[in-house]
């Protein structure tokens, strides 16, 4: 019976087939050492002389790593250890080329990047990669059963929603098009007809330098509700955040330990994520350091400061609109202020999540369109929401790449997807 080397631990005693890849050898005279891995982890392999044919163990000093490999054996737990192994009774190598170019020495990022097709098979990138698939898959499972439905948005499209700067431009046979930097305008037009939409898909954005959070191409999800006002969109956004942290933990426990995370930590306590306003930011800066102007948006460093005071996320609310892009609803109390919130991961880490109600008088969105010198001509549908239907509507965008960024407490955002595109790369 072929079964997963994560099934070892329930098969001790039993004679079991595995199918993987080399990853480790070590010869010892009439005794090998095999790492093998697969799909679901590894599996340490015991070759003896005397329990395989004589071609089979001479030919194990030369096997190359990467080489697939179909072995047989008894799965044992030796005295002393934690994790069983097994005893190999025979043995098939797959031909594979020498030489395999990721080898035990340290490799530079350059050059992991220039072999990602390669690298991503070592056991810390896959199991990123298998926390990263069961994050994707718990977003859609929590929206899906909180009545959601997905709504895919183009992306192609004639908007430049939030300025021309960060798009990638495309010739569309003579015309002028761009990649979908965010689904949410159309996300905002599949809410009136089933009220609560989500959309989960590529979002391309030109960032002009390589930081360790921003990708060009990322994975956004995009939850958009009818009949939702600013603050219970953030009650929204912390019950998704749980429900999304603590499915991952259960999952993924084994993934999350091996990459030195504790899968207790993707848990907080039971009080509500703080809620400060923007106002009350400056202050809680001021106090550390950090005086700002009034009205400038928080840097990653303000953000780096500010979730270093909480150990659990916090929603920095009441934005000044200056910051905030044309489409958010204005506080009628204070009109300078943005019914938007960013949601902050703690210890540093910064956002998470930018969020906000949006704005529903066609004649308040045509004075923003105008203010901000945006193309009023391709945005003419967007406004044909606020002429018929128009209801009170929030949403938010939470980008897969930093979420599991915050998850794995990666360094670097680029060993957050399987294939990083910034703007020194775009291969392979
Ligand atoms: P930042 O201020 O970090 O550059 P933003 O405010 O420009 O991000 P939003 O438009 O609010 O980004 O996008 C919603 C979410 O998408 C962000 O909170 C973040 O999680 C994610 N995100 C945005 N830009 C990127 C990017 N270039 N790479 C990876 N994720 C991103
Ligand atoms: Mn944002």
């Amino acid at each position: 019976m072929i079964i997963s080397t994560r099934a070892l631990e329930a098969h001790i005693g039993a004679t079991v087939a595995l199918r993987g890849w080399l990853l480790s050898k070590q010869v010892r005279g009439k005794l090998a050492f095999l790492g093998l891995r697969d799909g679901e982890g590894v599996a340490q392999l015991v070759c003896e002389a005397r329990s395989l044919p004589e071609d089979i163990f001479a030919s194990l000093g030369s096997l190359g790593l990467e080489t697939p490999l179909e072995v047989k054996g008894r799965v044992v737990l030796p005295p002393g250890k934690t994790r069983p192994e097994l005893a190999v009774s025979s043995l098939r190598a797959s031909p594979c080329d020498p030489d395999y170019p990721i080898g035990r020495k340290e490799h530079g990022p350059d050059f992991l990047m220039e072999k990602r097709h390669l690298w991503l098979r070592a056991p810390r990138q896959a199991a990123i990669l298998r926390i990263r698939s069961s994050l994707e898959f718990a977003c859609e499972d929590f929206l899906h059963q909180e009545g959601f439905y997905r709504f895919d948005s183009p992306l192609i499209t004639p908007t430049a929603c939030e300025g021309t700067s960060q798009l990638f431009e495309l010739d569309y046979f003579g015309k002028k098009a761009y990649l979908s930097q965010s689904g949410q305008l159309y996300a905002e037009a599949g809410i009136a007809a089933l009220e609560r939409v989500y959309t989960m898909g590529p979002c391309f954005r030109a960032e002009k330098s390589v930081t360790r959070r921003h990708l060009t191409e990322f994975w956004g999800v995009e939850p958009e509700m009818a009949h939702v006002d600013a603050e219970a969109n953030m009650a929204f956004q912390e019950r998704f955040i749980r429900a999304v942290l603590s499915k991952v933990a259960v999952e993924r426990e084994q993934d999350l330990v091996e990459l030195g995370r504790d899968p207790g930590s993707l848990e907080f306590g039971p009080g509500a994520f703080p809620v400060l306003l923007y106002d009350e930011v400056l202050a809680l800066l001021a106090k550390e350091g950090r005086e700002k102007p009034w009205g400038e948006d928080l840097s990653v460093e303000d953000e780096e400061v500010l979730t270093r005071l909480f150990a659990t996320p916090i929603f920095v609310y009441k934005y000044p609109v200056a910051c905030r892009a044309f489409y958010i609803e204005v506080d009628s109390a204070r009109p300078e202020l943005a019914l938007a919130s960013d949601c902050l991961m703690p210890d540093g880490f910064g956002e998470i999540i930018s969020g906000g109600q949006r704005a529903r008088d066609l004649g308040f969105l045509e004075a923003r369109i105008a203010a901000q010198g945006l193309g009023r001509e391709s945005l003419e549908w967007y406004l044909d929401l606020r002429r018929w239907g128009s209801v009170i509507h929030s949403g938010f965008g939470m980008g897969i790449e930093r979420m599991l960024r915050w998850i794995c407490g990666l360094h670097h955002i680029r060993e957050a997807i399987p294939f990083a595109r910034n703007p020194q790369r775009y291969s392979p």
